[in-house]
């Protein structure tokens, strides 16, 4: 089925893609494969339940909002190219380096920008643009399970929205975010390996 699948995918758009996603072409055939395996009910688009069967989300605490990250705002379905687009914001930045050549090419998705706007958006749950403490404190709460009790996530949030909100509204903006996490390496922690 793999291979009959990525047939189906024509060459202009496997070009397309390249250039948006800096995939290379194998990644985007065998990555297109696994597309259609996901697509049970072969429409070409990927629902929320069909992105749920992906083992590697299935087990991460955070799955839910990483799945909500493949949808445009009002949309309960994503396509190929969708679907690639968000993934390549897990592509290691030193596999840039082919890409930086091409003047034409913009900022890369996978670049530290936008790999920071990418997890901005997994807390800002209502996107609004600001991760409040209720949204920050919903996240936590995935990442950590039961492990901690409320009292001591709750101040958890409240010193890291201290610390991280220089105008006082009690709520992260994306340039607090940015600010916040200057000496996290995100590079590193929002990598995957893709097969090449
Ligand atoms: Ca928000």
């Amino acid at each position: 089925m793999g291979s009959q699948a990525s047939t189906l995918l024509r060459e202009e758009e496997i070009e397309e893609i390249k250039k948006e996603t800096g995939f290379s072409h194998s990644q985007i055939t065998r990555l297109y494969s696994r597309f259609t395996s996901l697509d049970k009910c072969q429409n070409g688009t990927l629902s929320q339940e069909d992105l749920q069967s992906i083992p590697e989300l299935a087990i991460n605490p955070l799955g839910d909002r990483i799945i909500s990250a493949f949808f445009a705002e009002g949309e309960d379905q994503v396509n190929f190219r969708g679907f690639t687009r968000t993934l390549a914001h897990f592509r290691p930045i030193e596999d840039n380096n082919e890409r930086s050549n091409d003047p034409t090419a913009g900022e890369p998705i996978n670049s530290r920008t936008n790999k920071l706007l990418f997890s901005f958006r997994l807390y800002d749950m209502d996107r609004d643009g600001r991760i409040s403490r209720d949204e920050l404190l919903q996240v936590l709460r995935m990442m950590v399970g039961t492990n901690i009790l409320d009292e001591q996530l709750g101040s958890i949030v409240d010193r890291t929205i201290q610390e991280a909100n220089w105008n006082g509204d009690n709520s992260i903006s994306f340039d607090d975010f940015v600010k916040l996490l200057e000496d996290f390496d995100v590079e590193q922690k929002m990598s995957i390996r893709f097969l090449h």
